[in-house]
């Protein structure tokens, strides 16, 4: 599903450069669940944004459900991004003056659906978060593990192949961040193929593979065996 090879990228601010990816191989297949663990700066966003065709890669191959992603004019790359990738931010990233439904709503309308078709999509994936109830309201009425679950249907109504998740629970206490991430382990039980960014431990064990980076590196990259949340709500 994902293929890089040898991946680079520096920032320059004025005469600075900071060479924060420094030649990343990474291969992710359909329906895996990965974490990427790494401390604050290590370039986990980096790497995640560059796969999200957020950000371009100095030097180095990307290869996304068969497509080269290169060079690519804003216009196409926002058509692959809306088909391919659905993001999932820490902050939720909601729109506050609308209402969870129409949130979700949102990434049907730049597809082009039409009013009805987009708000039955709406509805069946706030009903997958278990927020079919809350579909009136508004972003500052709802908690936060609500917010992501919001966020998480947003990022799944337009079907996409992979989901971006950065930091998802960075915004959350330690029982909503369970209940979420057992929300993205059922979607990931389904099929869907998902990319969490985190620096806590205990999230990635939750997910099946733990890539870590460290000074613009892979360390490791092992195998886990996935906990499954068990909480009683
Ligand atoms: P992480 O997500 O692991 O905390 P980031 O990928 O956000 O790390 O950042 C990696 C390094 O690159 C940090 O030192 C950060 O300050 C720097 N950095 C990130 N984005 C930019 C940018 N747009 N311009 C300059 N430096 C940046
Ligand atoms: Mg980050």
């Amino acid at each position: 599903m994902i293929s890089i090879k040898d991946l680079h990228k520096s920032y320059t601010t004025g005469s600075n450069s900071l060479h924060v990816l420094k030649g990343i191989d990474f291969d992710v297949k359909e329906g895996e669940l990965v974490s990427i663990m790494g401390s604050s700066g290590s370039g986990k966003s980096t790497l995640l944004n560059i796969l999200g065709m957020l950000d371009e890669a100095d030097e180095g191959s990307y290869t996304l459900d068969g497509v080269t992603i290169k060079n690519l004019n804003e216009k196409v790359a926002a058509q692959y991004r809306n088909k391919f990738l659905g993001f999932i931010f820490q902050s939720f990233n909601l729109i506050n003056y609308k209402s969870a439904l129409d949130n979700v709503a949102m990434p049907l309308y730049y597809q082009g659906a039409k009013r009805k078709e987009r708000n039955e999509r709406a509805m069946h994936y706030l009903e997958k978060v278990g927020l079919a109830d809350w579909h009136h309201h508004l972003p500052s009425e709802l908690s936060g593990g609500q917010k992501q679950r919001v966020a998480i249907a947003r990022a799944l109504a337009s079907d996409p192949k992979v989901l971006l998740a950065d930091e998802p629970t960075g915004a959350l206490d330690s029982i909503t961040s369970r209940e979420v991430m057992e929300l993205i382990q059922g979607i990931n039980d389904e099929g869907k193929t998902i990319l969490i960014v985190t620096h806590e431990d205990d999230i990635a064990h939750m997910t099946k593979r733990i890539v870590n980076l460290k000074d613009g590196l892979i360390i490791d990259d092992i195998q886990v065996n996935q906990i499954k949340a068990s909480i009683n709500v």
